[in-house]
């Protein structure tokens, strides 16, 4: 698949760099950037895809426990498996992150933020008892989707 460009934020700001997000420059840059973040999710749908052609079905979107704010991309509350499908940008894929250099302060504090969050959420939910499956969106959707039937199986036969 192709890796999304950065989005291309206004480089004039006025406020801390901790406090604004950079504005899109433009309405067109502002549709680009949309569309990429829709572009986004669709290994997501691809795996799910695959998953229900396996008649696997899952929640969506599902807020993992009431107390905490993370939302699983893909979830099985009964067997408590989350999987997140992460972007290379946002999420800082190893092969594919890239930094702009407009704003680089504010997008270095939002996209290691992001990293931070990501370690943190996965670290409490497996106190919890929940079994994390992170892929990137770059992965195949097909291993992707192989990858998570295994850990399905595994888990009903623990629990059977
Ligand atoms: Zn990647």
């Amino acid at each position: 698949m192709t890796l999304p460009p950065p989005p291309d934020p206004e480089p004039e700001v006025t406020l801390p760099v901790a406090v604004q997000r950079p504005e899109a420059s433009s309405a067109s840059v502002r549709a680009r950037m949309q569309k990429q973040m829709r572009r986004d999710t669709d290994p997501e749908v691809q795996v799910r895809r695959r998953l229900h052609a396996a008649g696997i079905r899952y929640r969506v979107d599902n807020k993992l426990e009431a107390d905490l704010r993370t939302r699983g991309d893909i979830v099985w509350r009964g067997l408590r498996i989350a999987v997140f499908i992460d972007g290379c940008y946002w999420h800082g894929c190893p092969l594919h992150a890239t930094r702009p250099k407009a704003n680089a302060d504010w997008w270095a504090r939002k996209l290691d933020g992001n990293v931070t969050r990501d370690r943190r959420a996965d670290a409490t939910l497996a106190a919890r008892g929940w079994k994390v499956l992170r892929y990137w969106e770059h992965e195949s959707p097909d291993a992707v989707a192989d990858a998570v039937i295994v850990e399905i199986q595994r888990r009903r036969a623990a629990t059977a």
